[in-house]
């Protein structure tokens, strides 16, 4: 199953044996806790594991993966490990209706936020959001969301559901706990689904019907989800500091020492985002940082060329521009180093 979700270009990460949780972090990433100290941690952003740079399954869904090679490692290691699906790296959201027949009512029976309930639904009659999704339908008229076009959707353990969709800006939708409506909720960006044939203590999670394939978000939905805040506003700087972040990701890692990588990855940053007309000098000022290191070894010149240059083009300066201020701003930080050694 994991295989055949990569296959179809969706991110899996495991899950542990009979749960919905990915499995524990190895030693070296599992954060201490007031009730679980661990001295073996070392501090990091998740962002710079290394256990993922090194195909490691540590994070749960920040390590979801295609790559086939990784996927055998992992699975081969424990065949009893569920699939995740990372929705924003799959392209994906996931409406999710649960099942809950004894959760607490919403306050003043406000199943479904912003919307008049149809008339001759009455409050009481909801029992769970299997009725709280067939309301948002009948107000707008539509067919339930899986059903028409259909898309893969997946029976989970509890008695809920999990229609699939694909979304043409998968970083741009975020989960908004029960803003949607009572028992209904969105899985998006940096949450995950459940791939059918995952066994949990609950019972195994099973694909509906024979869809195999995901169909757009449909677009009522998608106006619902965005009114209900499930959809933020593009952020530039954030595009920039993605975009940096990628090509960063599609070089090879500089070798020197976690210090100089956390440089690395700051100043990378700072480009990436900083403000128009600020940019050339912000490269020029991030060159001769990285210059510094050069004479050292710690950083070789074309590793810091590479990185700069990925961060230069992210931010949008054109390609004389970022080779101008990053030849300028090494021989700066090179030479500074040099005079004071
Ligand atoms: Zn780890
Ligand atoms: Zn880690």
């Amino acid at each position: 199953m994991a295989r055949w979700c990569a296959d179809q270009g969706w991110a899996v990460h495991p899950l542990a044996p009979g749960s919905k949780l990915p499995p524990a972090n190895c030693r070296r990433c599992a954060r201490p806790t007031s009730g679980r100290p661990n001295p073996q941690y070392i501090e990091h952003e998740t962002a710079d594991c290394r256990c993922i740079a090194a195909g490691g399954r540590c994070h749960g869904v920040r390590a979801a993966t295609t790559d086939p090679a990784r996927i055998d490692r992992w699975w081969s290691a424990e065949p009893r490990f569920g699939v995740g699906i990372a929705c924003g790296a799959s392209g994906l959201v996931i409406l999710d209706v649960d099942d809950h027949t004894d959760a607490d009512r919403p306050e003043n029976h406000d199943y479904l936020p912003g919307v008049k309930l149809p008339d001759g639904a009455a409050p009481e009659s909801f029992r769970s959001g299997w009725d709280t999704i067939a309301a948002l339908c009948e107000v707008r008229c539509a067919p339930l969301p899986w059903v028409d076009p259909p898309t893969l959707t997946v029976l989970t353990a509890g008695g809920g559901l999990q229609a699939w969709f694909r979304v043409e800006d998968p970083e741009l939708w975020h989960p908004a706990a029960g803003r949607l409506g009572w028992q209904l909720d969105l899985r998006a960006g940096r949450s995950y689904g459940i791939a059918p044939g995952t066994v949990t203590a609950a019972g195994t999670y099973r694909a509906l019907g024979d869809c195999r394939t995901v169909a757009p978000l449909p677009s009522w939905l998608e106006e619902d989800l965005r009114r209900t805040g499930h959809h933020r506003k593009p952020d530039p700087a954030r595009q920039r500091r993605r975009n940096a972040r990628q090509l960063l990701s599609t070089l090879r890692p500089p070798k020197g020492d976690a210090y100089v990588q956390a440089v690395v990855r700051a100043e990378v940053d700072q480009v990436a985002t900083a403000p128009s007309g600020t940019r050339n000098q912000t490269l020029y000022n991030a060159a001769r940082a990285l210059g510094r290191f050069i004479p050292a070894g710690q950083l070789s010149e074309a590793e810091a060329t590479a990185c700069l240059t990925a961060a230069g083009t992210a931010c949008g300066l054109s390609d004389t521009e970022t080779r101008a201020s990053i030849r300028s701003g090494l021989r700066a930080g090179t030479i500074r180093k040099g005079a004071t050694a």
